[in-house]
């Protein structure tokens, strides 16, 4: 059993009480998405049935109070990462920022600068955007990964220029969890005049945010990876929307400062907002006792089985994140043989796909060997006997498939 401080051991039973998941299905996908906490969906009800007004009508009352709540949770969000509320735009998702950060950057670049950056271990959303944009007069380039996952800063520095308008760097890796150390980016970034972009959607929740530290212009931010509902994030954009030097994607009523229009999704960003709420208060002891799951699972299977590695940058990775890879064994048939168990093999975007995960390939690892990894996500409702349980079949079905070839049954 992990070792467990008095405060997190209530926190862990407090948790038992929630526990949405009978032991046959154990969830251990949480980079895919997360449970909504039931004081979030709570928090959301009242702006479905009673405080449902368009808050863009402030003539009524009832337009003001969803306003108002839209206020709150906009100070919500932006408390969670150190920024001011006027600095916060809702959006759709983290896709929908990234796109917005990325094209908008683009589209209100002057002064000759044509080039993007981004690492190449950034989420889909992230390289698509600015591979299209490559066949639309701009310039792309990726900067390499060490071995870890980590972002190479030589080249960063070789690449960054007076030519670059802006830079992409995740703040969180969502396969293999390395945190990218984005206050030395940032300052590399600084140096050429471009912007400085981060994808925070693994970040939120999980580790400590603060653009004022960190150094970024642009951050993007999603509810349902920290306990939010689907279908909602931000972007955080420095200075506020009248700084910024952003194109929208959409074009309307003048919503979000113009960048963003469209009624606003006022139960989704209350939900956001108290999803913020519960991460700022509960994420530095939720992500130590997540982290010592996390370490735990991974002794228990290290123990167990041989020729098993951990991928990512061990000093620096998410707490909750583990992608583990067998010698020998392809994670599709691992996966086949645990129905009972949710995890992923590589990224939730890419699985069904043949192509082996991008993420793990720029980290220089081979065909077999991204073959053979998988990603096991902890997060507030995982308990110590579902990792048990977890890890038991895990190690049984890796033994299985070594003996017979594929261990399907
Ligand atoms: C999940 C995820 C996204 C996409 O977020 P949505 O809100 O689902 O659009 C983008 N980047 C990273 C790193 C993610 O983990």
């Amino acid at each position: 059993m992990p070792d467990l401080s008095p405060l997190e051991a209530v926190t862990d039973r407090a948790v038992v009480g929630r526990r949405s998941s009978p032991l046959e299905h154990v969830y251990l996908d949480y980079h895919a998405s997360t449970p909504c906490d039931s004081r979030v969906v709570e928090a959301m009800l009242p702006f479905f049935l009673e405080t449902f007004a368009n808050p863009s009508s402030s003539v009524h009352t009832q337009g003001r109070r969803a306003a108002e709540a839209v206020e709150q949770a906009r100070a919500r969000v932006a408390l969670a990462i150190g920024a001011a509320a006027g600095e916060i735009v809702f959006t759709s998702g983290a896709t929908e920022s990234n796109n917005l950060a990325i094209h908008g950057a683009a589209r209100a670049a002057s002064g000759g600068r044509k080039k993007l950056l981004a690492t190449s271990v950034e989420h889909k959303c992230v390289l698509s955007t600015c591979k299209w944009l490559a066949t639309q007069g701009y310039e792309f380039a990726a900067i390499p990964v060490t071995g870890d996952g980590a972002v190479d800063l030589a080249a960063l520095v070789d690449l960054v220029d007076d030519r670059t308008i802006l830079v992409s760097v995740q703040a969180a890796n969502n396969e293999v969890g390395t945190i990218q150390p984005i206050a030395e980016v940032a300052q590399i970034v600084h140096r050429a005049g471009a912007l400085l972009h981060s994808d925070a959607a693994q970040a939120l929740g999980r580790i400590p945010m603060d653009v004022d530290l960190s150094g970024v212009d642009l951050l993007s931010l999603s509810a349902h990876k920290c306990y939010g509902p689907k279908g909602v994030g931000a972007l955080y954009v420095s200075g506020g929307v009248r700084k910024a030097p952003l194109e929208p994607l959409l074009y309307g009523g003048g919503q979000e400062g113009g960048l963003r229009p469209g009624t606003l999704n006022v139960p989704g960003i209350v939900g956001f907002g108290r999803a913020c709420e519960i991460a700022a208060e509960e994420g530095p002891i939720e992500s130590r006792r997540v982290g010592r799951l996390r370490d735990w699972l991974e002794s228990l299977v290290l123990e167990a089985v041989e020729d098993v590695h951990r991928n990512g940058a061990l000093s620096r990775r998410l707490p909750g994140n583990s992608s583990l890879r067998f010698d020998g064994v392809e994670a599709d048939a691992l996966i086949a043989n645990l129905p009972d168990i949710a995890l992923s093999t590589g990224s939730a975007c890419s699985s069904g796909a043949i192509e082996p995960s991008h993420v793990l390939t720029a980290m220089g690892l081979s065909r077999e060997q991204s073959y053979g990894t998988v990603r096991l996500g902890i997060g507030r409702f995982t308990m110590e006997d579902e990792l048990e349980y977890a890890a038991h079949r895990i190690c049984d079905a890796v033994t299985k498939i070594r003996s017979t070839g594929t261990g399907v049954t």
